[in-house]
């Protein structure tokens, strides 16, 4: 399991994360719905710990960090908790100077320290699972959006993490290049795989997310069964902001 507890995060002056608990159930998908600049990057970036928060506890699976502000953060323990973690970004991120499998590799020879040949045999099996082997070999430029993400997801789950965190893994693409890539996101999620996602994307989080965390102004508005927030939101801020989503 993922818990997330009392998170504070402030950039300067302006307190981002508001004192954030957020429990990922294991073999489900949790969205977190917000307006734009509610904190959902900032609340996925503080679980893999490319932000550090100024409070609060991160705990996955056998790692756990708290957090306590001014205090110093052991490094292999960020190390250890960072590496349950899988992320797939908006804008995809794919190494430019490296191929399609290579990208997906890349962890496991450089942090994992695989031999290159098993690497590359569990990249490839990954390739096709999300439907790409076909262009393993090819550049990261020469793909459509939609190839691109899946490559990324590929690359997220190399190195087998407990968690794949998503942040609005469908928003830089069309709609149909969008389908796709939910399609892998959905056979992900029916295979059992732990996810947090950020995404604006009704259709997204209505069709995979058991859980729904709706934050708004960093803070916890309402949590609970995807059913019940989007379907009987109790929260008048939510119902608001759901009947915004497209
Ligand atoms: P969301 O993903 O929900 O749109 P973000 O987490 O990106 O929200 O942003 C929440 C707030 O934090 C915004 O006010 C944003 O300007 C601020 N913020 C995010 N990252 C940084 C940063 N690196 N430095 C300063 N402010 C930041
Ligand atoms: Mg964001």
């Amino acid at each position: 399991m993922i818990a997330l507890e009392g998170i504070e995060k402030s950039f300067g002056d302006n307190l981002v994360l508001k004192g954030v608990s957020v429990v990922v159930p294991e073999g489900h998908v949790t969205a977190l719905i917000g307006a734009s600049g509610s904190g959902k990057s900032t609340l996925l970036r503080c679980v893999n710990l490319l932000e550090i928060p100024q409070a609060g506890r991160v705990c996955i699976d056998d790692a756990e960090i708290r957090f306590v502000p001014g205090g110093k953060v052991d490094r292999g323990a960020m190390l250890a908790l960072r590496r349950k973690t899988g992320m797939v970004f908006q804008n995809f991120q794919l190494f430019p100077h490296r191929t399609v499998v290579e990208n997906v590799m890349e962890a496991l020879v450089t942090v994992l320290k695989w031999p290159r040949d098993r690497a590359r045999a569990r990249a490839m099996e990954l390739l096709d699972k999300v439907g790409m082997r076909f262009k393993a070999d090819e550049w990261p430029s020469s793909l459509s959006g939609g190839q691109q993400q899946r490559v990324a997801i590929a690359r997220a789950l190399a190195p087998s993490p407990k968690v794949l965190l998503c942040d609005e893994p469908t928003s830089a693409l069309d709609p149909q290049l969008a389908a796709e890539v939910i399609e892998v996101l959905a056979q992900l999620a029916r295979e059992g795989t732990t996810m947090l996602m950020a995404t604006h994307d009704l259709r997204l989080a209505a069709s995979i997310a058991s859980n729904v965390v709706y934050l708004d102004a960093g803070e916890v508005v309402e949590a609970g069964p995807a059913g019940e927030v989007f379907g009987a939101p109790r929260e008048p801020r939510t119902k608001v902001f759901i009947s915004t989503l497209t």
